[in-house]
């Protein structure tokens, strides 16, 4: 079965086909960046009308990389949810519109069901059950996850998502937009330590997180009277070091909790190479192991879409017989139910 999967909650409009025989068959992305730069953030409108001007190139690029005619495409999914509600409706409308002329079935999925999957994309995927560490722009939150559609949250952000305080501290230091990226670049080169900053929650005694007090620290650094600029690599690397060791620290425990020895990441904090190296270290030393997809498919992406549908298709998800645009700006993942067939 063939899925073509569309993307467009945020800011990255992202066309991808996945074939449930073989594999990721096609991938296109195309990223609003230097679209909202000048503004030092997404802005909705222009996020919404950038959707409408690429998704149809994409949607043509995606079916040629995969060799395939619209007419060989089995079904859509697209992300109705969480995200802008204009740019969701965006791909919610064409997703529809693609179904409804070729007379195949349109899938609503769940952006960050989408994320959570996406590490089963790789070519040595994890077993069910995991506990899922989705760290994202938007999200940080801590999931027992027992199968498809089977999610219990275990523990999350009271405030900034972990990418939100990477883009935020980024911001205050100039480093310029969309700054988590850069700012990781920048603490390659520094030393944490040199400076302290908080470990926010570290020893709070549940799976809850809480970043914003942090992106304040640094504020507060950077504002003393004994400032040097020319030690912001080490600034940045305290900084890193302490949203990592907290992040590490949290999955130990929710994997203690559950009893489970994998974990998953997910989310486009999941690029992070430090946090890679501390959870991979960590879990070593006790057994377990963490999976991750693969760095492309950390931020937002079609594939993910296209591959989340599949799972729920593969399993006989009933998709609602008349056409209708389904989109839910907030939506909590633990909501979600596994894959349900039609009755009778
Ligand atoms: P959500 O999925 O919650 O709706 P989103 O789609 O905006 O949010 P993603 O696309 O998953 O989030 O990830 C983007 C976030 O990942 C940004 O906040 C970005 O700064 C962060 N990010 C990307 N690469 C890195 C990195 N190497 N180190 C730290 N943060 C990173
Ligand atoms: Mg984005
Ligand atoms: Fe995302």
């Amino acid at each position: 079965m063939k899925v073509l999967g569309i993307e467009s909650s945020c800011d990255e409009t992202g066309v991808a086909v996945y074939d449930t025989g073989a594999g990721l068959l096609a991938h296109c992305l195309h990223s609003q960046i230097d679209l909202h730069a000048a503004y030092g953030g997404v802005v909705p409108e222009l996020a919404s009308r950038d959707h409408i001007r690429r998704l149809p190139m994409l949607i043509k690029q995606a079916l040629a990389q995969a060799g395939l005619e619209s007419r060989d495409v089995d079904a859509v999914a697209y992300t109705s949810g969480p995200g802008l509600a204009g740019a969701l409706l965006v791909g919610a409308s064409v997703a529809e519109s693609f179904a409804l002329a070729r007379g195949i079935p349109a899938l609503p999925v769940h952006h960050l069901e989408g994320h959570l999957l996406s590490p089963l994309l790789s070519a040595d995927p994890p077993q069910f059950p995991f506990v899922a560490l989705l760290v994202s722009g938007g999200h940080t939150q801590l999931m027992r996850v027992r199968g498809v559609g089977d999610y219990a949250l275990l523990g999350e952000s009271a405030d900034d998502a972990a990418g939100e305080a990477f883009d935020k501290t980024a911001k205050l230091l100039g480093l310029g937009y969309p700054g988590g990226p850069q700012l990781a670049r920048l603490a390659e080169q520094g030393v944490a330590g040199r400076f302290r900053l908080p470990r926010p929650m570290l020893h709070s005694g549940d799976l809850d997180f809480s970043f914003s007090g942090l992106k304040t620290a640094v504020l507060n650094v950077v504002s003393g009277p004994d400032w040097d600029p020319s030690a912001m690599a080490d600034l940045a690397a305290e900084f890193q070091q302490a949203v990592v060791e907290v992040l590490c620290a949290k999955a130990l425990a929710a994997l203690k909790k559950t009893g489970l020895k994998t974990l998953v990441v997910a989310g486009g904090v999941g690029a992070n190479l430090h946090l890679r190296q501390t959870l991979d270290a960590a879990l070593q030393q006790r057994g377990g192991r963490v999976h991750y997809p693969e760095p492309a498919l950390c931020t937002d992406n079609g594939a993910m879409i296209a591959f989340a549908g599949a799972m729920r298709f593969a399993a006989g998800e009933a998709v609602p017989g008349e056409p209708s645009v389904r989109i839910r700006p907030r939506w909590p993942l633990a909501e979600l139910k596994p894959p349900q067939a039609a009755v009778g």
